[in-house]
């Protein structure tokens, strides 16, 4: 896939130029510089030659057939040159020149146009406004980059170009290794998605790195990043410029959802690690390109100062990453080599004053331990301290079995060490709490490479009645729906809800409760009230008949005082849940991802609280169950203090049951069903309240 785009036989750069100030000239230097062993074409009609290569007056002219178009002429031009350089057998092209969408309207239709050209010819395209591509295993640099990396196994791609070439002097400087580096630009045709599937299929790349700033189609990324970061690490950081899509909400999980939650949740789902910043993009790669994945959390510590151990036995404390514990045999190892004053437990304090030989003591010891699958050694340099030769011991010490990742603090003493570790691929980090982060990045890609495969389930629903209940709404123009009608939908999705009768006058309400039997619940019935409680619109354990007619007045009077406008259809008498413990199930429809569902302590206090998890759905059974799990309070569903824990299981069909909702109609853009009180095994979830919000129009 791609291969004319990485590997071309044949390259023409359209726009070359003699000028060496000029990009047309960069590139082509490039290419040659870079080694490119296939035939180069520079087209330009003012020139002959250039850089040594013959120059064509135009594409047309070129005596071979042409695999590699790279455009670096103005915009209308490359519009102008498409069908040609499709006519010289150009199955790809680079348009490094900018100008299109990013610029505005007038750029963004000259993008659309190109689009319709490119597809129209079947032409796969990076760009436009991209810095180029760099494949180091054909020696191809079609980039104006300032520099070529060495070949390594990095894979990288980015939607922005200056962050391009600051991770290529990153790259040049720490003599790190890339196979594929690409500018993504305004991903016109090859995206995000593209490129995870080629570096995932390329067998020259192990790690992926990638910056993102939103994704074309959310529900496609997830499905390949699934599927690629079984085979090799996916590491991205991703900036913001998404929140365009943001609408106002009328949902508790509307207001709560927002585009960070829907990434958070995507990454994780589809076991991409999320970078926070680029420096730990760095870090991460470096792990991850320089030493194995872990087999597990356990990590043990080497250090020759307390201070630096304790920082980062802390860091390990704020992550999942676990301090191991050591087996007899090599405590006893331990405490026979290392002088009395060492600490042989972990962190292992080697003291200030320990040369080389007491690290390799420390190192070998503890690397043979069973209980331990990553080592930290750590290093201040004293007088005494021997960095280099330590430096040397640690990069024989690494094996490829056992992760080993160092951290030598200083500056010029051990400038000379830190050096000797780049060359030996042992990634050094220059502060311990960096060293911990970059284990636990690659704890939790070993942990998430474990989970087994997604399985979807499906209930067997009534989908008929939503229809109807939808379209009815719909044809009344009403798109936001109150507990009346969302009761419905989710009783067809299997939901139990509460028995609820419509009364419009205090007699009928009286006659209601009666039927009912008290004690019973009134709310106040509106399309156009959607939070009942704001407005003194739920009145619950009214126990008679006095009650219920002081409530109704009551609450009729205050909807018309508060909500004039509001349109009353009367209220409703339901029967009285109790016993339960109130949580909240939501979707969002977030306008990357699609269905963002939400899971959370509920009641009237979840938006202060906040103690909620998301998805992107559909989810299956182990995520419904880590969503569950996610929430701080957890704690209190498992039963605090005495109290029967309530049943798991059945939230967790609840929330199955929802995602299968809205996958199925994606004409729902909000949902909240709050609360859903859940019981102790034995008695089913019933859904207190719903609502839920429709789109009349088209989605996409
Ligand atoms: P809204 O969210 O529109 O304010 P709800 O129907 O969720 O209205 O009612 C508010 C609160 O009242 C709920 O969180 C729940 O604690 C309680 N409540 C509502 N209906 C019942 C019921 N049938 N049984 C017991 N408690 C209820
Ligand atoms: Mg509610």
């Amino acid at each position: 896939m791609l291969d004319t785009l990485f590997s071309p036989r044949s390259v023409a750069v359209i726009g070359a130029s003699r000028d060496e100030a000029k990009v047309g000239h960069v590139t082509l230097r490039n290419i040659k510089r870079a080694g490119f062993a296939g035939a180069v074409y520079p087209v330009n009609p003012k020139s002959d030659e250039i850089l040594g290569f013959k120059c064509y007056p135009d594409i047309a002219s070129i005596p071979e057939q042409v695999d590699l178009v790279v455009f670096v002429v103005p915009p209308k031009v490359v519009l102008s040159l498409i069908d040609e350089a499709s006519a010289k057998g150009a199955a790809s092209a680079i348009i490094i020149t900018a100008g299109f969408k990013e610029t505005g309207p007038e750029g963004a239709k000259l993008e659309r146009e190109l689009k319709a050209k490119i597809d129209a010819n079947g032409m796969r395209v990076l760009g436009p406004n991209c810095l180029g591509l760099i494949d180091t295993a054909s020696k191809l640099n079609a980039s104006f980059a300032p520099g070529m990396p060495a070949p390594g196994k990095i894979g990288f791609f980015s939607q922005s170009g200056a962050l391009c070439t600051a991770i290529l002097d990153w790259a040049l400087a720490e003599k790190v290794g890339f196979s594929k580096f690409v500018s993504l630009g305004n991903k016109t045709d090859i995206d995000e998605v593209s490129m995870l599937s080629v570096l995932g299929d390329d067998d020259g790349t192990d790690v992926i790195l990638g910056y993102i700033e939103g994704v074309k189609d959310g529900q496609k990324f997830m499905e390949v990043s699934r599927e690629v970061s079984r085979k090799k690490p996916i590491v991205i950081v991703k900036s913001g410029g998404t929140e365009a899509g943001a609408r106002a909400a009328s949902s508790h999980t509307g207001t709560l959802a927002g585009s960070e939650n829907a990434f958070n949740a995507a990454f994780h789902q589809s076991g991409i690690i999320r970078a926070k910043t680029i420096e730990e993009l760095f870090d991460f790669a470096l792990a991850f390109a320089y030493q194995p994945v872990p087999a597990g959390n356990r990590l043990a510590i080497v250090t020759n100062a307390g201070g630096p151990g304790i920082i980062a036995a802390d860091a390990a404390e704020r992550t999942n990453v676990r301090l191991a514990g050591f087996e007899k045999n090599t405590i006893d190892t331990l405490r026979a080599n290392l002088p009395s004053t060492a600490a042989v437990y972990n962190p292992v304090d080697v003291i200030g004053d320990a040369a080389a030989d007491r690290y390799k003591v420390a190192l070998d010891a503890v690397a043979a331990d069973p209980g331990v699958d990553g080592v930290l050694v750590l290093l201040t340099p004293q007088d005494m301290t021997e960095p280099v030769d330590t430096a040397r011991l640690v990069a024989s010490t690494s094996n490829g079995e056992k992760p080993i990742l160092t951290s030598f603090m200083g500056g010029l003493k051990i400038s000379e060490a830190v050096n000797f570790l780049r060359e030996e691929k042992v990634p050094n980090f220059p502060y311990p709490e960096r060293a911990v982060a970059a284990f636990d990045a690659m704890c939790s890609y070993s942990e998430q490479r474990k989970m087994p495969e997604r399985k979807l389930e499906r209930f067997d629903v009534d989908k008929e009645t939503v229809e109807r209940v939808l379209a009815d709404a719909l044809s009344e123009g009403r798109l936001s729906l109150g507990e009346q009608d969302a009761r419905q939908v989710i009783q067809a999705y299997g939901f139990r809800v509460p028995g609820s009768l419509l009364a419009r006058t205090v007699y009928d309400a009286k006659f209601a409760a009666e039927k009912m039997g008290y004690p019973v619940v009134m709310k106040i019935v509106s399309p156009d009230i959607l939070h009942k409680s704001d407005i003194g619109g739920v009145k619950v354990g009214l126990a008679d008949s006095e009650e219920v007619w002081q409530s109704f007045h009551d609450m009729t009077t205050r909807a018309k005082r508060l909500m004039p406008e509001a349109q009353v259809w009367g209220v409703s008498i339901q029967e009285m849940v109790a016993g339960g413990k109130e949580v909240i199930l939501g979707m969002m429809r977030d306008p990357q991802f699609g269905p963002l569902l939400m899971f959370g302590l509920g009641g009237i206090y979840v938006e202060v609280l906040k103690d909620v998890t998301f998805r992107v759905g559909p989810v299956d059974r182990r995520e419904a169950v880590e969503m569950i799990r996610g929430i701080k309070s957890y704690g209190l569903l498992r039963g605090a203090r005495g109290e029967k824990p309530v049943d798991i299981d059945a939230i967790v069909d609840s929330v199955l049951r929802l995602s299968q909702l809205v996958t199925d109609f994606p004409q729902i853009v909000e949902l909240d069903i709050n609360p859903l009180s859940v019981f102790p095994k034995g008695r089913e979830p019933v859904a207190v309240d719903a609502r839920l919000t429709i789109t009349g129009g088209d989605k996409s």
